[in-house]
């Protein structure tokens, strides 16, 4: 059965699904996205990457045309014409197709499209043995010219960075503030465990509020860990026990080398895999659920 799209409340074949070159989200990123996963019949963290979504378009002011249950149940219903129980849905707003100039005024239909496919971000040996990242030459974008909150279609800055990555010949890379400090990874959150302590920087300085990273934090909590979030640089992250990241693609997988450094052990770290192991109970249970 071929994979079926969803767009503007309709269904359309993937070699069908096709939106206009006039869209400003393709001719300027001008749009909002979410990645979710679906475990099992259950959408994970559902509401909350709804909630995302609403706040990424009120940040561009792109006004969504359906209301949060809508478009909830339109998720749904794409996962259902696919028969998927295991998804990675790809939930998109565009602007909408306007003329070549920027002003989003000039764009009067926006588009909602959804794509629900399976993903396998890394390959299993990172989980298992840990990752190699390496630090960006590519600075974070200043916060105060672009809210990282916003989840925008405009990836450009983290794919430079993503390119610095590919270059060294890693997966990815951290991505540094202007004055220095670790912000997150191109497509990931970034936390590190000292003395015990779980720490990950705060997201106004330039990381996306990721929905892994709250649920994370959430968790170690539960499980009394330590917490703080704080500012810190490459240098602090040398010098870590532990260190991984988070994101709904790559859920939460160890890093045992940054720029060549060996963190910690050198291999994936005991509180890393306490949680790796808590995070997969909670996708089991913690979602929307749904009948394929
Ligand atoms: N930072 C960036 C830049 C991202 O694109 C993502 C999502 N891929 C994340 C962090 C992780 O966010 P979430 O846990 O909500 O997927």
């Amino acid at each position: 059965m071929p994979l079926k799209i969803y767009i503007n409340n309709k269904f359309y074949n993937k070699k069908d699904a096709k939106i206009s070159v006039f869209d400003h989200g393709l001719l300027y990123g001008d749009g909002v996205f979410e990645g979710i996963r679906s475990y099992s019949g259950l959408v994970f963290k559902l509401k909350e990457h709804i909630n995302r979504l609403y706040n990424s378009a009120d940040g561009i002011k792109l006004k969504i045309f359906l209301s949060k249950p809508q478009l909830t149940k339109a998720v749904i219903k794409t996962l259902q014409k696919n028969k998927l129980k295991n998804a990675y849905i790809r939930l998109v707003v565009t602007r909408g197709p306007g003329d070549l100039g920027l002003d989003p005024r000039k764009c009067k239909n926006s588009v909602i499209f959804i794509i629900t496919d399976k993903i396998k971000l890394y390959p299993q040996k990172f989980y298992d043995k840990g990752l190699h990242i390496i630090t960006a030459k590519t600075e974070k974008n200043l916060s105060k010219a672009l809210n990282p909150r916003i989840k925008s279609l405009n990836y450009l800055n983290n794919i430079l960075a993503k390119i610095d990555a590919i270059k060294a010949g890693t997966e990815e890379a951290i991505m540094l503030t202007y004055d220095g400090y670790v912000a997150e990874c191109t497509g990931d959150n970034i936390f590190m465990i000292k003395n015990h302590r779980l720490i990950t920087p705060p997201c106004g300085i330039g990381a996306l509020e990721g929905i892994t990273r709250d649920a994370v934090i959430k968790l170690a909590k539960k499980k009394k860990m330590k917490f703080s979030e704080k500012k810190f640089k490459i240098g602090d992250l040398y010098k870590a026990d532990e260190c991984f990241l988070t994101g709904t693609a790559a859920e939460i997988i160890p890093v045992i080398k940054i720029d060549k450094r060996k963190i910690g052990k050198g291999i994936p770290g005991v509180l890393t895999q306490m949680l790796i192991k808590e995070f997969h109970n909670l996708t089991k249970k913690d979602g929307v659920k749904y009948a394929v």
